[in-house]
């Protein structure tokens, strides 16, 4: 039985890896389920999965966790240090971490996992953005095992050499094609742009997320923040990843190589398809989700990216240009961002203004440290808060 720790168990990732899981529960044993605070449905997580161990990251969630699971008499132990996520993620009773908390929160966690020799399948793409090169050297160190969930990215491992992957060079590999939907605005103008409501943001036309990886799939940071996860992934530089929008979201991604072969992974928008072939890769297992029907499609549509309506895309690009610091800054403003968006302080497209202003305002400097990475981070949310602020966008 392989031990799974689920970091992020309540969201769409969790909830997703855990439906796969129950499928298979004589091959997977979940050992940990964490999340912040959605008690309801960690309760009834444990009640279904009987982990080990659970914490809710909120104390007063996880307060009401315990009294919960003690009622219903569930043996699982409920942690409550904040270390505890670490703790889980490095556990030497476990050899698998699916990393699914959303945002900066999910780094140290991931990076347990990383120090620990761990298999991860990571979905935290904000991990790679933060701290890529701390990240990738901790995986490698320690012989860790790290496989993408994020649905292009598997897609892209699916299609690469099964001898050598996660390594372009000397495969044969021209670029790496990242699709996108081009989200719930790919058809409005500049002008519309200006006026689109958190409401209308978090209305994808194909995938169902969390809340603020469906803002940055409306804003398109979401492919910027990939694009910065694939260079990370497969040691690919920038110029070689071109984005294409394919609204349809039935091509995941695709690889060309040089003699003129492109390779894609196609399927239906379902994340429990790269959940699965991460569970269970190189192999093949059940996901649930039923085959392609090519009749129903009808057709593939596709077009080049608007940097001009996105800016967030061109963003990201720049923060990886510059490095250093560079995207661990662009991720830490996006996250203060999203947040001020949805809470209607700031409007759609000051999200790429005040991303803008961060980049510029602080200097990139090398990350030698995770500490470093964290206190980045931590400046660069002061930053984006005063600048929200200064605008008096709160009153
Ligand atoms: P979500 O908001 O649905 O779930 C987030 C999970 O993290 C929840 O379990 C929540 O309780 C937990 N969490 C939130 N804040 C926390 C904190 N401070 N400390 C500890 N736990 C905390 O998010 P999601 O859509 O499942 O996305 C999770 C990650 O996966 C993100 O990095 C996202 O970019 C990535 N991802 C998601 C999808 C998708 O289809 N949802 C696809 C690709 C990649
Ligand atoms: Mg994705």
């Amino acid at each position: 039985m392989e031990k799974i720790v689920i970091l992020g168990s309540t969201g769409s990732i969790g909830c997703n890896a855990l439906e796969v899981i129950k499928i298979h529960k004589e091959k997977y044993k979940v050992f940990a389920l964490t999340a912040n605070k959605n008690v309801d449905l960690l309760t009834q997580q444990c009640v279904d999965f009987e982990p080990e161990f659970v914490i809710a990251l909120n104390q007063d969630a996880n307060q009401q966790l315990k009294k919960n699971l003690l009622a219903l008499n569930i043996k699982t132990i409920v942690l409550d240090d904040e270390k505890s996520l670490d703790w889980l993620a490095s556990h030497k009773d476990t050899a698998t971490v699916i990393s699914a908390i959303v945002g900066a929160a999910g780094l140290m966690p991931t990076m347990a996992a990383a120090n620990s020799g761990k298999k991860i399948l990571l979905a935290n793409k904000e991990t790679l953005v933060m701290a890529g090169e701390l990240f990738v050297k901790a995986v490698k160190k320690s012989n860790a095992i790290l496989i993408p969930i994020d649905s292009e990215h598997n897609a892209i491992l699916q299609v690469l050499p099964q001898s050598k992957k996660m390594n372009y060079k000397s495969n044969g590999i021209r670029k790496i094609l990242l699709t996108a939907s081009g989200g719930p605005f790919r058809t409005f103008s500049k002008e519309e742009l200006k006026h689109v409501t958190p409401k209308e943001a978090l209305k994808h036309p194909n995938w169902l997320m969390g809340k603020k990886i469906t803002i940055d799939s409306a804003t398109m940071m979401n492919k910027g923040l990939e694009i910065i996860e694939a260079c990370w992934l497969f040691d690919i530089p920038a110029c070689d990843i071109e984005v294409v929008i394919h609204p349809q979201s039935i091509i995941h991604s695709l690889v060309e190589y040089i003699d003129g072969s492109t390779l894609a992974q196609m399927g239906n928008p379902d994340m429990r398809t790269p959940i699965a072939y991460a569970l269970s890769h190189p192999e093949r297992i059940e996901s649930g989700v039923s085959g392609l029907d090519l009749i129903k499609t009808k057709r593939l549509d596709f077009e080049a990216p608007d940097l001009d309506k996105f800016p967030c895309l061109g963003l990201a690009y720049k923060a990886l240009l510059m490095g250093q610091s560079a995207p661990t800054i662009l991720n830490a403003a996006n996250e203060v961002a999203v947040d001020a968006f949805l809470v209607e302080s700031i409007t759609f497209n000051q999200i790429a203004e005040l991303i803008e202003y961060c980049m510029s305002a602080m200097k990139p400097q090398p990350l030698d440290s995770i500490e470093i990475v964290l206190e980045v981070d931590s400046k660069t949310r002061q930053l984006a808060l005063s600048w929200i602020n200064s605008h008096n966008l709160t009153s």
